[in-house]
């Protein structure tokens, strides 16, 4: 028997995707919602919920007709929605694979055949990064592991990789499904993204995907891929399973100051590769 279905509202009033009752019942159970009505069932959330804004796609389509966009690639997942709306505005993807901040080995490795799957299955070509820099990735952000300050280390190096493979095969644009996860900090990924956007001469296509990260879900599930349970690193593999008691964590809300200076940072240690 299918379970009931319960709407939800944000502490503003506005209306969410519905969950199930069970959901309802633990949210409310938990303190995080209370009761509206009882029929229909309907809880109300004790926040409000950011939603993000849905560009005007009818519009956007044609914009982007047979341009080439190099997609960098973090994982199966967020391929997914990533590609669909890519494609939907027109850009000709192409996926790029490199992620180095991906431990250990074996694991890097499940989420590469990931997405070799997903991409299979939907006939996106891509381009493979040869080799596992790990040692790379740890040499930079050693001494600089707390998280966020690490992360911006992580979105540079592989930015940086995704600008250099555009700017040589004469894409129109590079772009990230970094930017579908409400777990990375997005506006650290735009401003080093047009940095080297700048700096490379290659456009970065920023837009706020998050939007997609439901339909992402259903997607994963559609195509059957691999979950990972952490980001990436060892660090977040720690503080996944530990969470505030490791030392690398920090608040995943920055600061306007942090977030420059961390910036800053990325880019410094860029020279050192
Ligand atoms: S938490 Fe994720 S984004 Fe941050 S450094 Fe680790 S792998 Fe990179």
């Amino acid at each position: 028997m299918t379970e009931a279905r319960v709407r939800v509202f944000d502490e503003r009033g506005r209306e969410l995707s519905p969950c199930s009752l069970t959901k309802a019942q633990r949210l409310v159970a938990g303190g995080r919602a209370r009761w509206r009505e009882d029929q229909p069932p309907a809880i109300e959330l004790m926040r409000a919920v950011e939603l993000p804004v849905r560009p005007a796609t009818s519009e956007e389509g044609p914009k982007y007709a047979g341009q080439r966009v190099l997609l960098h690639i973090c994982c199966g997942p967020c391929a997914t929605y990533t590609v669909g709306r890519l494609r939907e505005l027109g850009f000709q993807v192409t996926g790029f694979w490199y992620n180095p901040n991906i431990h250990p080995w074996q694991e890097h490795e499940r989420r590469r055949e990931s997405l070799a799957g997903f991409a299979e299955q939907v006939e996106l070509p891509v381009l493979w990064q040869p080799g596992y820099e790990m040692p790379t990735f740890l040499r930079l952000v050693a001494g600089r592991e707390r998280f966020r300050r690490r992360c911006a280390i992580c979105y540079a190096l592989r930015l940086q990789a995704a600008a250099d493979q555009a700017r040589a095969g004469g894409f129109d644009a590079f772009t990230t499904t970094l930017l579908i996860s409400p777990y990375q900090e997005q506006e650290l990924i735009r401003r080093i993204g047009e940095h080297l956007a700048e700096r490379e001469g290659v456009r970065f296509y920023f837009e706020d995907f998050r939007r997609g990260w439901a339909e992402r879900g259903r997607l994963t599930r559609l195509y059957n891929l691999y979950r990972q349970q952490y980001c990436g690193c060892i660090y977040s593999e720690w503080e996944r399973y530990q969470g505030e008691a490791c030392e690398t964590y920090a608040p995943a809300r920055l600061e306007a100051a942090d977030l420059h200076a961390y910036f800053e940072e990325a880019l410094e240690m860029l020279e050192h590769l």
